[in-house]
């Protein structure tokens, strides 16, 4: 028991340091669970589930006497995985639309890791035996055609692209319309992210979308979001949910953060899943969300 809790102790993660502070008191009282509380909210699980969750561990707790640590972890585990989904459908949609191949828009704040992801993710893609080609709608700062271009190269795939200020939405649809005549399987798109104006933000993902779909269907849309940035994290995960009919939720720099609490937020918020998260800078830090790993992970 001792061992446990100092293990918990010990843990760099908020939530299992929480656990192990609750479980050393002689008497759990209102203070204590105030504090557990305040940690839930800390790691970004939002006042809604916190309070659920707390509810239900003090229930447990009350009802069948517990005092056991491992027991009490395991109730926390529970609690956790109820709040986070289990039966949640996390698989990419990657169905080709007749010969068209899948398209797959990737959107998110600049910053956030999308051109990353959409590195990454073509890399994993390669991998399963898909042949991908990537599409650089971010034209509006030079660097991130060229970025995506050097992610292409790293992964073996073809970008397409255009010169700095050309109509993201035409480069979109040149690049599925080349992945059509090549025959690959899926399209990646990447867009720009400038939160600048919310109609601004609106009309160009809108358009991307649109004209895309002129030529083939986009399958998922994909909503990347830094783990690290907490409730700002909430605040884009909103107003893009208003612009777009986003499909999943990639959670990215989960590596740097102890703050993956906003999983539960985003997918309340959304009514999506978290289907992938990033988890470094590498070629190979991109993995499928599964649920039980991942509250095993914030559990320490
Ligand atoms: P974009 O502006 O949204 O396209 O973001 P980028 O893909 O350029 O990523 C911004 C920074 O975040 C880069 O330095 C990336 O290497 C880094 N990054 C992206 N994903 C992750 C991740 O999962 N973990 C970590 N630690 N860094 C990441």
């Amino acid at each position: 028991m001792a061992r446990l809790r100092r293990r918990l102790a010990s843990s760099n993660n908020a939530l299992a340091r929480a656990l192990a502070d609750l479980l050393s008191v002689d008497q759990l009282d209102e203070d204590t669970w105030d504090d557990f509380e305040a940690t839930l909210i800390a790691s970004d699980l939002g006042v809604g589930p916190t309070t659920e969750l707390t509810e239900a561990l003090r229930r447990d707790f009350a009802v069948d006497g517990v005092s056991d640590p491992a027991q009490a972890k395991g109730i926390l585990r529970d609690e956790l995985v109820r709040l986070v989904d289990p039966t949640l459908d996390r698989t990419l949609n990657l169905e080709k639309d007749g010969d068209n191949p899948a398209v797959v828009l990737v959107v998110g704040v600049n910053g956030t890791g999308k051109t990353t992801t959409v590195g990454k993710l073509a890399r994993v893609l390669v991998a399963e035996g898909k042949t991908v080609m990537l599409g650089a709608a971010d034209t509006f700062r030079a660097a991130a055609a060229e970025q995506l271009a050097t992610w292409g190269e790293r992964v073996g795939v073809e970008t397409v692209r255009s010169h700095e200020g050309a109509d993201p939405a035409s480069v979109a649809f040149d690049a599925v319309a080349k992945g059509a005549e090549a025959g690959v399987d899926v399209v990646i798109i990447d867009t720009a992210g400038r939160l600048h104006t919310k109609t601004g933000l609106m009309d160009e993902l809108g358009k991307v979308k649109r004209v895309v779909e002129k030529k083939a269907k986009v399958s998922e849309v994909l909503l990347v979001l830094d783990a690290t940035t907490g409730q700002n994290g909430m605040t884009q995960a909103r107003i893009f949910g208003e612009v777009v009919d986003v499909t999943g939720v990639v959670l990215t720099k989960l590596d740097g953060s102890a703050k993956g609490g906003i999983v539960v937020q985003v997918q309340r918020e959304l009514g999506v899943p978290v289907k992938l998260i990033g988890l470094g800078e590498g070629v190979d830090d991109l993995a499928p969300f599964d649920t039980h790993g991942f509250v095993a992970g914030i559990l320490g």
